[in-house]
């Protein structure tokens, strides 16, 4: 290298030199730990993984750091929100972020919008970092997606021991809400979207075969606290400050995605998800929307499943009026249980020999039988303790009689029940009804958000540095 070089290019060289350094100062590191490792008896493959971890971390964190500032350098000075050139523009201003190999930190420009009437940093936008509070995209992410598996207070100890990175529990609490309200905002734009510009409906002979949309609705409940502070108060006037809360939850996938793994289990291959506590408005157009982004416009018919709760008819009638309806066949099946109890009471090898014939023609006949079945044996009853019980399940049926298509749907290839959509909510009742778990509406909502878009494959429209890997899975 010339001497007579500008300091500017001697300033640049030692910051590239430095990377270099560190690098051959890290291989001779290794090149030890590699001899160490095989000379120590009671040292397994675990042991160098963790020691190489550690190792290298801080040339990678010194590779982040200087990326970080050369991007932050190229950054004009331009309000990111308003496109304006910002004023009153100094240089140096220092702020430390968390990343995912540690602590960097960078300089960068303020200026002042004068239409927006704010400071800005116009590099923390480039660089990713505005929406957080001092953590990195990818630390962002972490958060995120860790606080909608686990509790909090164990995901900061997981992501401490598998990554390094140290995140407190209320802090990684605060900045998973905070992903949260962001992939919330986000969901409302996607919708609007989709419902705007619904993917065209494709040229009838590109059409190879017409598929039917399947719909699965259902709901479970959460436990919230939304009067902290109240509790003596509401106690002394004999109420209980806990409140359950409905989450509605609802799944769609096209039929000819369903298919069956070697071993005769059901798989479907896409199928989207959705899941509120905001309400039935909520959760009709959120499920509509995502029913859409499946393929709903181009879908030779539609068919929703579910148990018998007046609401999940009510939505279908709503927003998806063409669609057929379908009462969950388990649940059938439970109604048809329940006039055998009242029947046999706990005589249980007479109440499974009357029970077992009538599931098989509901299932495999018709649901018209059936009630004539339940019509004759009301007839013959006295009018004693179990009438009315009979009567009231006898009325059940007559009234869903039009949702047990079974056998054509079972001949048409079908699900005649909504196990897809109780699967669902089963996983997503593995998180949210933890004992002693209570939620504030804003905090559940924003975690089933991002639970919806990892599952949804959209978590890269959140993190757009995951848009290379498909990593949310269905
Ligand atoms: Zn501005």
């Amino acid at each position: 290298m010339s001497v007579t070089c500008c300091s500017e290019t001697v300033n640049r060289s030692a910051a590239a030199e430095s990377l270099v350094v560190k690098a051959a100062r890290l291989a001779e590191t290794l090149e030890q730990g590699v001899q160490a490792f095989i000379e120590a008896s009671d040292e397994n493959l675990g042991d160098i993984e963790l020691q190489i971890e550690q190792q290298s971390r801080e040339l990678l964190r010194a590779a982040a750091e200087k990326a970080a500032q050369k991007k932050a350098d190229l950054v004009p000075p331009i309000c990111p929100v308003c496109q304006k050139p910002l004023s009153r523009v100094s240089q140096g201003h220092q702020r430390s972020f968390e990343c995912k190999f540690g602590t960097i930190t960078i300089e960068r420009v303020r200026g002042y919008c004068k239409r927006c009437r704010k400071w800005r940093f116009a590099a923390d936008t480039v660089l990713g970092l505005e929406e957080s509070a001092g953590y990195s995209p990818r630390v962002q992410e972490m958060a995120a997606l860790l606080a909608s598996k686990m509790p909090v207070g164990e995901a900061s100890a997981v992501l401490e021991h598998l990554t390094g990175v140290k995140l407190p529990r209320a802090t990684l609490d605060r900045e998973a809400r905070r992903q949260g309200q962001r992939a919330q905002k986000l969901r409302r734009q996607q919708d609007e979207q989709a419902c705007q510009n619904p993917p065209k409906a494709v040229q009838s002979e590109l059409v190879l075969e017409p598929y039917q949309m399947i719909i699965q609705l259902d709901a479970w409940n959460i436990r919230e606290r939304d009067q902290w502070g109240q509790t003596r108060e509401l106690r002394r006037r004999a109420q209980e400050p806990e409140r359950w809360h409905w989450v509605y939850t609802g799944t769609c996938f096209r039929l000819d995605q369903r298919g069956k793994t070697a071993g005769g289990r059901p798989v479907i291959s896409e199928r989207g998800f959705v899941a509120t506590r905001e309400g039935l408005e909520a959760l009709r157009e959120q499920l509509y929307a995502e029913a859409l982004r499946r393929g709903l416009g181009q879908a030779a018919g539609a068919l929703v499943i579910g148990d018998g709760a007046v609401w999940i008819w009510r939505l279908a009638d709503d927003r998806f009026k063409d669609a057929r309806q379908r009462l969950d066949f388990y649940h059938a099946v439970q109604h048809l249980a329940a006039v055998g109890r009242a029947l046999f009471a706990e005589d249980q090898t007479k109440l499974k020999a009357w029970l077992k014939p009538l599931v098989r023609q509901l299932k495999n006949q018709s649901a018209v039988k059936v009630v004539e079945q339940l019509e004759d044996i009301l007839v013959q009853l006295p009018k004693g303790a179990s009438a009315p019980a009979v009567e009231k399940e006898l009325n059940y049926f007559r009234e869903h009689q039009q949702r047990m298509d079974y056998r054509a749907g079972q001949r048409r290839g079908e699900p005649i029940g909504s196990g897809a959509v109780e699967s669902s909510c089963r996983q997503a009742q593995c998180r949210f009804k933890r004992p002693g778990q209570y939620w504030t509406p804003q905090g559940d909502e924003a975690l089933l958000c991002l639970e919806t878009f990892w599952r949804n494959a959209r978590w890269h429209l959140l993190f757009p540095h995951n848009r290379q890997s498909d990593v949310s899975k269905n």
